[in-house]
């Protein structure tokens, strides 16, 4: 792998905790709204997780648009177990107010992004809604690192489509074998950014598939990013 000139990070489980931020706010949805309270939490959160994969899936393929996601991972999830709440828009809200109170970084993301920082560009690719990702950086001041954010719901692309990844090189002027892409999973971020010529390391602890596409560099410790390419290691 040649040394990257510039470094995109994407944000949700890489950076930033979504996972959990999400777990917090559907134990928080759960516990608000009495009509859930017959239902386990815990089968409440794994349906809604199914749910919302497929119907994410759908709208990355451009079959549904926003707001019929956002109303139907509550409805198609209610549905399946049975469950008598009504919709409103108010859940969706209060969903979302929640799961923004619950926003940390991932261990040593912060760090790695001061320390590259200092020797790279830097920048973020992430799939989500705009207004979202952008309180994202503001409130974790994600500027302080670089002014490239890229969101697919501006771009119009999800990853793993090429358009979000060439759209990226053009906003960064970098040459695609220059670009290093570090991201948490392996269709998005893996396959799509060695699609398009990137090289990336790979945020997992799962194994590295042994057919079709292999990530540049594996780590599953924010430090040994930095040191791997501050040529510590
Ligand atoms: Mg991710």
């Amino acid at each position: 792998m040649t040394k990257p000139e510039f470094i995109f990070f994407d944000i949700d489980d890489t950076i930033l905790d979504h996972a959990n931020a999400q777990q917090q706010a559907l134990i928080s949805v759960h516990e608000k709204y009495p009509c859930l309270h017959n239902t386990n939490p815990d089968e409440f959160r794994k349906a809604f997780k199914k749910v919302n994969i497929g119907l994410w899936h759908r709208y990355s393929l451009g079959e549904i648009d926003r707001p019929y996601l956002e109303k139907h991972r509550f409805t198609d999830t209610f549905e399946q177990l049975g469950i008598p709440c009504k919709f409103s828009n108010g859940i969706v809200q209060f969903f979302m107010d929640d799961y923004r109170n619950h926003w940390q970084w991932i261990s040593g993301a912060r760090e790695c992004l001061v320390e590259l920082s200092q020797n790279y560009r830097i920048g973020f690719i992430t799939n989500g809604f705009s207004e979202v990702q952008k309180q994202k950086a503001i409130d974790f001041k994600l500027d302080s690192f670089s002014d490239v954010l890229i969101i697919s719901e501006d771009v119009g692309y999800l990853k793993p489509h090429p358009k979000i990844f060439e759209h990226a090189e053009l906003k960064a002027s970098v040459q695609p074998e220059k670009i290093l892409y570090v991201g948490d999973s392996y269709t998005s971020d893996v396959a799509g950014s060695k699609n398009v010529g990137w090289n990336v390391a790979w945020y997992s602890k799962e194994d590295i598939p042994n057919k079709g596409i292999q990530p540049d560099f594996q780590f599953n410790v924010f430090s040994d990013l930095t040191d791997f390419f501050l040529n510590r290691s």
